[in-house]
């Protein structure tokens, strides 16, 4: 062989090579969800059984939030980031960042009316490695959160999960119709208690340029430090999310608690996600006890 014949050889295995060291250096990562009520999946199709503090009998009509900040946690408890993959239900912005919506309202049995697509996955890549937990937080980056539904791209431009352009996404919406509805002070009821989580007491006009500030955030971060994505879900509780309220009865304000600090209806179930009512940050950071590992 010439030379010149030996060096463009060499050149090309080099590149191969290459091409093939950058492949392996990245792997694809599903991270599947599932909702549960007393240990066995909960959804549209079939009552909830009893729920909260009054063991009420009640019927799912919405569950969805938004996830931020995918991570998984590697052997020295480094929080690796994933990159999502952008889709229908994931937005990737090197810019304003990265956000999912789980979607497990099929917007039929009790929860007519809704929205028939539904999603139960994050997709994305992490770097390759050994990986023994996963991070993530229920929220809305907030380059992206004060933002028009009209103007953003899926899954920022669900009406069913705007507030506003100023208070932005509700990141999580878990509606449930108790037998007998909810009583309200005046003596009437209403037939759904209410879950909104989202930033609340924010200021600033997006429409208008400004950038909007919130006084309590209410994002919450979660951790599950055992956790493997190719056997187990990220499994959404609702016993432990409805533990400690009554949704047989509304105490004012929102029916249900729609994140109001002065609701009376907000303190348990904000006490159950592990979010401080009074300024909107986590309690005790990843430590939710909402959220678990599941076998999948
Ligand atoms: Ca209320």
């Amino acid at each position: 062989m010439r030379i010149p014949a030996l060096i463009a050889a060499l050149a090309g295995l080099a590149a191969c090579t290459t091409t093939g060291q950058d492949q392996a250096e990245r792997r694809p990562v599903s991270i599947r969800f599932a909702l549960l009520k007393d240990g066995q999946p909960a959804s549209c199709a079939a009552p909830l059984g009893a729920l909260g503090v009054g063991k009420v009998p009640a019927i799912l009509r919405d569950a969805r939030f938004y996830v931020q900040d995918v991570a998984l946690i590697d052997s020295s408890g480094a929080a690796i980031p994933v990159t999502l993959t952008a889709n229908d239900w994931q937005i990737a912005s090197e810019r304003a960042g990265q956000v999912a919506l789980i979607d497990f309202e099929t917007g039929s049995g009790s929860c007519a009316g809704g929205t028939p697509a539904t999603n139960t996955v994050i997709t994305g890549s992490v770097p390759a490695g050994f990986y023994t937990g996963v991070s993530f937080t229920i929220g809305v980056p907030a380059a992206l959160n004060h933002t028009s539904i009209e103007k953003s791209q899926a899954p920022l431009n669900s009406a069913a999960m705007n507030w506003s352009w100023q208070t932005g996404r509700k990141f999580m919406k878990i509606e449930a119709d108790p037998a007998g509805g909810v009583r309200k002070p005046d003596g009437s009821t209403a037939p759904t208690w209410f879950f909104h989580l989202g930033s609340t007491e924010c200021s600033g006009n997006p429409a208008t340029g400004e950038i909007a500030q919130c006084k309590r955030p209410n994002r919450l971060p979660v951790t599950l430090a055992g956790f493997d994505p190719a056997h187990q879900a990220v499994a959404l509780d609702l016993t432990s999310l409805f533990a400690a309220s009554d949704i047989a009865r509304d105490q004012g304000a929102a029916v249900g608690c729609m994140s109001g600090p002065t609701d009376a209806d907000c303190p348990p179930i904000f006490g159950q996600l592990g979010v401080s009512l009074a300024n909107g940050m986590p309690v005790d950071a990843g430590k939710s006890a909402i959220f678990r590992a599941v076998s999948k």
